[in-house]
């Protein structure tokens, strides 16, 4: 059966190639931070990772980690509700809903099993899912494995999910589902609108916030604090593996009824391992770290601003964005990769998006600005996509 089957593979990866979309991974030898050194020597200032407050490498966290191997051990060879639960686990618990003023919050490995665990543990066919276009893949495979009635919105177009509303009425319960910040502009869902519609047609609203937790709200509460909801969404997701210290692990929080629910009938919480002792540990300092002070909100913040004011002026066309996501558009996905391959060459490491993972004639280079990058850096940033800019004839 192989050689059949193999032949088969060989033919698709060779299609996928030639498409041009294959992924090769570029390999870090240093840790993950402003600065990271390439397999090859080569020292570049990293504007592609999601280390949103530049804790990835945080001394603190480390030290938090180590000192919980100690005293917690490695790993807890169980699920949360046989024998891996442990102080540790129910104080980062506790930290999350703290942070996003809600009223519990249950962990999971990731938020890819937050979001895909949700949905067909609360609501069965007799419901509505009414979901945003771009929603994240991990929100789109969760909805599909619950049998609830799917309704799809046009990207945070309110009109559209006013019609899907509307719709939507037969059904028992209806839960709209969207991202935070979509990954790929940097817009924010606007929760506020989302709100009153949620409120006129009966529904209950569902954030992801992994891409603007830590992020977005003056001290970084997500869309919620944004929008002045904190604490008025039923259901919010998000991962430690971005701003919040990018090791692994994701959550789901909101209304008690939901997370006790969760906790008996989630599939991935019930049949996957325990988050690792020096992963809750760490975490459980990240939100303490958070308490104490805005900084690194502040920081990141104002470097997005600085960075994009910089840019626009050089005459690089931003879209616009409310998150540390920045995309400088290209719309040609050829030169997007040309200017990303540029860019590595003076030293910056970048990521050019392109069809299918954007809409056709609309590819880009996406920026993501941390609180790690100094003045410095970012101004060698800017400098160097003006030099590359111009010399492919982007800018002037
Ligand atoms: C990154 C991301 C996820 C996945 O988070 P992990 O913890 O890495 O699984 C889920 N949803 C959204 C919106 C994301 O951006």
């Amino acid at each position: 059966m192989y050689q059949k089957f193999q032949k088969h593979l060989q033919v698709e990866l060779q299609n996928i190639e030639d498409a041009g979309l294959y992924k090769n991974e570029r390999v870090i030898i240093s840790p993950q931070g402003a600065a990271i050194r390439v397999s090859d020597g080569q020292e570049v200032l990293n504007f592609c990772a999601n280390n949103y407050l530049g804790l990835s490498n945080s001394p603190k966290l480390k030290e938090a980690a180590k000192s919980a191997i100690d005293s917690h051990g490695y790993g807890m060879s169980s699920v949360r509700f046989i024998c891996g639960t442990q102080d540790l686990h129910k104080k980062l618990e506790a930290a999350v809903a703290k942070f996003f003023k809600t009223e519990d919050a249950i962990l999971y490995a990731s938020c890819f099993d937050a979001n895909t665990g949700l949905f067909e543990t609360l609501l069965t066919a007799e419901d509505a899912i009414l979901s945003d276009t771009l929603n994240h893949a991990s929100i789109i495979d969760g909805v599909r494995l619950c049998k609830a009635q799917r309704y799809r919105y046009a990207n945070a177009d309110m009109q559209d999910l006013e019609e899907q509303l509307k719709k939507a009425q037969a059904q028992r319960f209806r839960l709209i589902v969207t991202d935070g910040v979509f990954s790929m502009d940097g817009n924010v869902a606007p929760l506020d609108k989302i709100y009153e519609l949620a409120n006129k047609y009966d529904a209950m609203i569902m954030v992801d916030e992994s891409h603007s937790a830590g992020v977005v709200g003056n001290t970084g509460r997500g869309v919620t604090e944004l929008f002045d909801l904190k604490g008025k969404i039923e259901i919010i997701t998000g991962t430690l593996g971005k701003a919040f210290g990018g090791a692994i692990g994701g959550f789901t929080t909101g209304k008690q009824e939901i997370i006790d629910m969760l906790r008996q009938r989630s599939r991935p919480y019930l049949f996957s391992n325990s988050i690792p002792p020096m992963v809750a540990a760490a975490g459980v300092k990240m939100f303490e770290m958070m308490d104490e002070t805005n900084e690194l909100q502040d920081k990141l913040h104002e470097n997005t601003k600085y960075f994009i004011k910089k840019m626009k002026v050089a005459g690089f066309d931003i879209k616009p964005t409310e998150s540390a996501i920045c995309a400088v558009m290209l719309y040609d996905a050829k030169l997007s990769q040309e200017v990303a391959d540029r860019l590595l060459d003076e030293g910056i490491y970048v990521i050019g998006f392109y069809y299918p993972v954007v809409p056709k004639g609309e590819a880009r280079i996406r920026v993501q600005i941390s609180a790690a990058h100094d003045k410095e850096q970012l101004d060698k940033c800017v400098t160097a996509f003006i030099k590359v800019g111009k010399e492919l004839e982007v800018i002037k």
